[in-house]
């Protein structure tokens, strides 16, 4: 029914902060021709039908009264959806290969980083302290994986590929073969309980906000450690910096922040366990997600289905 009414041509919004998608005009341009791009707030960007997003600014997107489709340019929709005035239409999400990758690299760095005590040795270094510890086996380690999603069944498959005994919990019960499962929020106790590095890959929902506080990682075994990939308010981090501190926890790689970038000044660059990394685990590159979205504006206009689409009741 959209077909027809849209003639083959769509103009495109980009909301972001100023100069973010610049690169993506050009590319836009050979995917899609004649389509118009403009840039939030120029006046042509309140007609456009499509809108391709970066942290919006709040009211923007409720401010288009042609828009169809709502694309975000990363896998994650919070810095959309937390915008109460953002309009009901279709919005969807970047699930590209290139970020699964670069993802699983990282959590596979992240896993080893603490179980071969590079979080020891690199301290230990600069300080020319030759120091060795007891090795343990892969098997010995458990690698507990928050959300079992695009980004982590394949960071579940490859640890476990890599001998960690491996675990994860999700929303919805799953079977996966050669990882332990668990579902739902009576199940994340015990899930927790028998994790030595946890990972986080869950969205960021009204569900999953500041999941990881004092209770929660209190659950962790004492020495266990924390691999935050996914945003930074699912983390306390004052109670993170707490159990760090009592020697509850071991360490922490934290990729993500409530504000990005983390400012210079912020005790958690200096805070002893704990590395800091600038949300780089897994960037889409403009060619994947310029792709992407023209594909969907060819669905939009030919009525086809799209692909990608967040679920916006679970708001993920
Ligand atoms: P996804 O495919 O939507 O998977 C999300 C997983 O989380 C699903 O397994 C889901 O359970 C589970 N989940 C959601 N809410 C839950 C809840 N309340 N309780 C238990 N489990 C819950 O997402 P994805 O593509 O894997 O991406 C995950 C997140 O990674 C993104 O939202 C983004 O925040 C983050 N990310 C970070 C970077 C970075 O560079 N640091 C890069 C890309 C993505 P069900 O399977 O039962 O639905």
């Amino acid at each position: 029914m959209i077909q027809g009414q849209m003639q083959g041509v769509i103009s495109v919004a980009l909301l972001s902060r100023p100069g973010l998608m610049d690169s993506m005009k050009a590319l836009l341009a050979r995917e899609l021709p004649g389509v118009t791009v403009s840039s939030w707030p120029e006046a042509a960007a309140r007609d456009a039908e499509l809108a391709v997003c970066w942290k919006p600014e709040p009211g923007a997107l409720a401010a288009m009264p042609k828009l169809k489709l709502i694309h975000a340019i990363a896998a994650g929709v919070d810095n959309i959806l937390s915008d109460p005035t953002v309009p009901d239409v279709p919005l969807c999400r970047i699930v590209d290969p290139g970020i699964t990758a670069a993802m699983t690299e990282f959590v596979l760095w992240g896993a080893l980083y603490f179980h071969r005590d590079f979080d020891r040795v690199i301290s230990n270094a600069r300080e020319g302290r030759w120091q060795r510890y007891d090795q343990r086996a892969a098997k010995d380690v458990r690698v507990g994986i928050l959300g079992l999603g695009e980004l982590g069944t394949d960071a579940a498959r490859r640890l476990a590929e890599l001998g960690f005994t491996v675990s994860a919990w999700s929303r919805s019960p799953k079977q996966f073969a050669g990882v332990r499962t668990f579902s739902g929020a009576a199940a994340l106790d015990a899930f927790l309980s028998e994790t030595d590095i946890l990972v986080s890959l869950l969205p960021l929902t009204p569900s999953t906000l500041g999941l990881l506080n004092t209770a929660r990682l209190s659950r962790l075994p004492k020495g266990a450690a924390l691999i935050l990939c996914s945003r930074g308010e699912h983390v306390v981090m004052d109670d993170l910096v707490a159990l760090l501190r009592s020697g509850h926890l071991r360490g922490a790689v934290l990729d993500v922040f409530e504000r990005e970038p983390l400012p210079a000044e912020h005790p958690l660059w200096r805070e002893p366990g704990v590395l800091v990394t600038p949300h780089m685990a897994a960037i889409a590159s403009w060619e994947a997600i310029t792709l992407q979205v023209a594909e969907n504006a060819r669905r939009l206009l030919s009525g086809q289905p799209l692909l990608n689409v967040v679920d916006r009741a679970r708001g993920y």
